[in-house]
């Protein structure tokens, strides 16, 4: 399937073009006319599947025949949790529209409202906000929402598990009620459902991506290592590998302040990213890893959600996330829209049951390797899969029984998924256990 056959305009299919996509994504092929249409949608999409063209593009093509934007209005709002995939989300935005008479922005907190403010004065098309940034500007009258056409929350799921859910009910209700409204989330537990009955009406529901399992590209490993020797097996992993550009994540603000330190000074060039961090620190560390003056980024999870760098081969856990769909989220830093990548976790024996946690969210079991001069003392115990926790996800409407042939598989309720050995069968894959050997894993990363 080509973009063109989606029913874009030929500004938007030649930004595409510019941009290097060749093919749209299985929730491009169907948000894109679904939003199109006019009429709401429901979307289980998880980060690094190209959901934010999946909204974008047709989010543009529909502002670019409407009329043109009044002083301090907004005719299309998209909300973000977090600041960093607010900006990231803007600046999609923004290539996208290259080629279109349109206006963006972004606002969020942490940095000066006044520039902010100048920018809305004269209207913006597409406006990307957190949640508490835009009610301190409406409350002082730089935004308003007279011309509104287009909701879009994104992220729903993790703007509920950081508590934006009255600031999003606040906002709610300063939206005209005539409005598409568009809603993305990796997982659709009780309390986002509620939100999205809330927010939309008789919505399309799409679920494309399998919402809770990993993405079959990543090579996935884990080392066995006691507690308290994990930063000294992660300096000596990084070293023996010769990785060049690394996120690891931590559970704690606390912790990941101390592994970046303990990792410069074993003379790995590191930065932690956290919610402590101003917003200078979070934006000049991501640039530092980006244009690779610093080799390692030590993040939490919630700051992780906005990094978006293109083939970043290597996510490593320094410690396993209480849970599991959390695990998802961090893996799916690497290996993004089609690129190969690895993650890998330290594991101390006091988290085997997220690991059994992790284990059956994925539907496999995480191949084992060994450290040498790191084998632990206090062992990891063997772990069984077991079978799948059933997942709430949006139910399909009957309307939209499109032929799924060729497509990537979706959401049913078998929990099955293709591309990796361990689930083609439904069987579980023996742990296996190899020596790390530097030079081979070297060559796989720069191949
Ligand atoms: P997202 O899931 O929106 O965060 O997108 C993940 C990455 O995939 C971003 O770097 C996008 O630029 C990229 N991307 C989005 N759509 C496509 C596509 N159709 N082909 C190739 N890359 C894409």
């Amino acid at each position: 399937m080509s973009f063109s056959q989606l029913g874009l305009c030929e500004p938007l299919l030649k930004a595409i073009t510019e941009k290097g996509y060749s093919s749209p994504s299985p929730i491009q092929q169907e948000a894109i006319p679904a939003i199109l249409t006019g009429r709401d949608v429901l979307a289980a999409a998880q980060t690094g599947t190209g959901k934010t063209a999946g909204f974008a593009l047709p989010v543009l093509q529909r502002l670019a025949a409407g009329p043109k934007t009044a002083p301090n209005n907004v005719r299309a709002l998209i909300l973000t949790p977090t600041r960093e995939l607010a900006a990231q989300v803007e600046a999609n935005v923004r290539e996208y529209k290259t080629h279109l008479r349109l206006k963006s922005a972004v606002v969020f907190g942490g940095v000066g409202i006044n520039p902010q403010m100048k920018i809305l004065r004269s209207g913006v098309d597409v406006l990307v906000a957190t949640p508490g940034r835009l009610l301190d500007l409406y409350q002082q009258k730089a935004v308003k929402f007279e011309q509104l056409e287009i909701l879009v929350l994104d992220e729903a799921d993790r703007m509920l598990d950081m508590g934006f859910i009255h600031d999003i009910k606040r906002i709610l209700k300063l939206l005209p009620a005539q409005r598409q409204s568009l809603l993305f989330s990796a997982t659709f537990a009780d309390n986002v459902m509620a939100l999205a009955e809330s927010i939309t009406r008789n919505p399309i529901k799409l679920a494309v991506t399998p919402a809770n399992t990993t993405v079959d590209k990543i090579e996935q490993q884990l080392v066995a290592v006691d507690k308290s020797r994990k930063i000294a097996a992660l300096t000596k992993l990084i070293k023996a590998q010769g990785w060049q550009q690394v996120l690891v994540f931590s559970r704690t603000k606390h912790g990941a302040n101390r592994i970046a330190a303990k990792l410069e000074g074993a003379g790995l060039p590191s930065a932690a990213i956290h919610g402590n961090k101003s917003q200078g620190a979070r934006t000049s560390a991501l640039k530092a890893f980006k244009d690779g003056s610093i080799k390692v980024l030590v993040a939490t999870d919630i700051a992780a959600r906005g990094i978006d760098i293109s083939e970043l081969p290597v996510v490593i856990n320094l410690d396993l996330p209480n849970t599991a769909a959390d695990y998802v989220h961090r893996i799916g830093r690497t290996g993004r829209a089609g690129s190969a990548g690895q993650a890998w976790s330290l594991v101390s024996a006091d988290e085997l049951e997220q690991l059994q946690d992790i284990e059956r969210l994925i539907q496999m079991l995480i191949p084992r390797e060994s450290l040498e001069g790191f084998e632990p003392n206090q062992v990891l115990p063997e772990t069984k899969l077991l079978p799948p926790k059933k997942i709430k996800k949006p139910k399909k409407a009957k309307n939209q029984q499109a032929d799924s042939a060729g497509k990537p598989q979706r959401n049913g309720n078998n929990q099955s998924r293709s591309g990796n050995s361990a689930n083609k069968d439904g069987q579980s894959r023996p742990s296996r256990r190899r020596r790390v050997n530097p030079q081979a894993k070297r060559k796989a990363v720069e191949a």
